[in-house]
């Protein structure tokens, strides 16, 4: 298969130089040319299949070859052996019509270890294959960074540095990267903040002299396609599971899928699953105040904003990455549009086509909520059923909530929350939400088992100064280039 940049400008690659790449050479994001599609037959005939079979089929095509069937298998079994649900994706029913798919069974509790627990191998298997070792430079504002440690620590061609800003993470997703005691792993603690960390990874990206022996960056971040490529699955796996399909491929009900959105990763592979031949009726981006898409897909403004600190940092952007992805798309492959649209959006605000938006909106709603309705919902749903939902995940339930009450008829649709994050890792939520509630307590949510001692771990991370050269002495000393 072949991968191309959505500003059209940049080389074609391959399977394995795309996810060896970071961005475009164009400042773009890599898109498969064409995209596999599957009739409703056989989709329907996977019904039974596990987690990881069901990931082989999805995968396959995209990897056309690159990677032989053997090796692929091993590669996920590998990638999903980590995961503490034998359904690795288990769904929970909250109502009639509405269930969430918990996607927070993996080793770091939320989404992002489906994509990068298989990346990390991947990578390793692609390396190891080349005989190259690599460095991955990451920032992180909390969950990223502990995804992507746990998804390299046991790659033997990869060193993995993370920066996080200095005290403005939480003590769980501090712990969980800092308490990875691998030799590959360095944790870089900034005197700045997540803006700071994410320049100087994108200036390293920019110059990398500062590794003199001549080894190579690989980014981890979402605009990484094998990471949006592992997110597919699940959008298959649950609509399955919910009968959408009988075994003669005819449909048996209407899905809708609400995700929790920053960048416009997680909920683009659900775009991305609807093109492959996966019936959807409805894909709800569910923002928190950070309204960009929400303002975007509703009235056309697709303007910065200053960014709000939230109860769901996870979604806390200004503007979203992936969303060039799906542009690219609307405007039928259109690199030059791309590269229009993307220098008005720099200085402040892109206007989209009539037409653009009428094809966004066929597929996509959008809301955006407070926090404070966020907290409503938690506590709401923690007294009728004791389930707790983290406050991403609270977000996309709302949303979902919003979506099924603006049906006019009486045609309804099942509804699918993805659960991106366990609660356990965002308590001080959880404690405000309880304050809804007359006796205005829900227990603090319990880390899993694996965990329980995270806090007594011995923790190994270095804080330097919010100086980039500084980052890079420290960096070229522990390589020892
Ligand atoms: C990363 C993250 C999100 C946002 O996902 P995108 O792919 O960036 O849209 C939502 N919730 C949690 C818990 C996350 O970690």
């Amino acid at each position: 298969m072949k991968f191309i940049s959505t500003r059209g400008d940049a080389p074609v690659l391959s399977f394995e130089e795309v996810v060896l790449a970071g961005l475009a050479n164009d400042g773009g994001l890599y898109v498969p040319e064409t995209l596999p599609k599957f009739d409703t037959i056989e989709i329907a005939s996977w019904a039974t299949l596990s987690y990881q079979e069901l990931v082989f089929k999805i995968i396959h095509p995209f990897v056309d070859g690159e990677v032989c069937d053997d090796d692929l298998k091993v590669i996920i079994d590998k990638a999903y052996q980590d995961f503490r649900h034998e359904d690795i994706a288990p769904l929970h029913q909250l109502d009639e019509k509405l269930w969430v798919l918990e996607l927070f069974h993996g080793p770091t509790l939320a989404f992002k270890d489906f994509a990068l627990q298989f990346l990390g191998h991947l990578l390793d298997y692609f390396l190891q294959k080349r005989q190259q070792r690599v460095v991955i430079i990451g920032a992180t504002s909390g969950d990223t960074g502990s995804a992507a440690i746990e998804g390299c620590k046991r790659c033997e061609n990869i060193d993995i540095f993370i920066l996080h800003p200095h005290e403005r993470v939480s003590d769980v997703q501090r712990r969980q990267m800092t308490t990875v005691l691998a030799d590959n792993v360095f944790n870089i603690a900034v005197e700045g903040n997540f803006d700071d960390c994410q320049n100087m990874v994108k200036a390293s990206f920019a110059d990398q002299s500062f590794l003199t022996d001549g080894r190579q960056l690989v980014a981890v971040n979402s605009i990484n396609w094998a990471r949006i490529m592992a997110q597919i699955v699940y959008y298959f796996y649950a609509a399955l599971k919910l009968g959408v399909l009988n075994r003669g491929g005819q449909s048996q009900k209407e899905i809708a899928f609400s995700v929790p959105t920053g960048n416009f990763g997680d909920i683009f592979a659900g775009y991305l699953a609807n093109k492959m031949g996966l019936p959807i009726e409805r894909l709800i981006i569910a923002t928190n105040q950070n309204d960009i898409l929400h303002r975007c897909i509703s009235q056309n403004d697709h303007s910065k904003k200053p960014l709000e600190h939230t109860l769901s940092p996870s979604m806390d952007i200004m503007v979203s990455s992936n969303f060039e992805r799906l542009l690219f798309d609307l405007y039928e492959h259109d690199g030059t549009e791309i590269q229009r649209l993307i220098s008005d959006l720099q200085e402040g605000e892109m206007l989209l086509s009539e037409a653009a938006l009428a094809t966004a909106k066929e597929l996509f709603e959008s809301f955006s909520l407070q926090d404070k309705e966020m907290l409503e919902v938690i506590a709401q749903e923690f007294d009728r059923s004791g389930y707790v939902l983290d406050p991403h995940t609270a977000i996309g339930a709302a949303a979902a909530k919003h979506y099924q009450s603006s049906m006019v008829d009486t045609k309804s649709v099942t509804t699918v929350c993805l659960a991106t994050a366990h609660p356990a890792k965002f308590p001080d939520a959880v404690e405000k939400a309880g304050e809804f509630l007359p006796d205005s307590r829900i227990p603090e949510p319990e880390l899993p088992k694996h965990m329980h001692d995270l806090f007594d771990r011995e923790e190994r991370f270095q804080i330097l100064e919010n100086d980039l050269s500084v980052i890079h002495q420290y960096i070229a000393k522990e390589l020892g280039v």
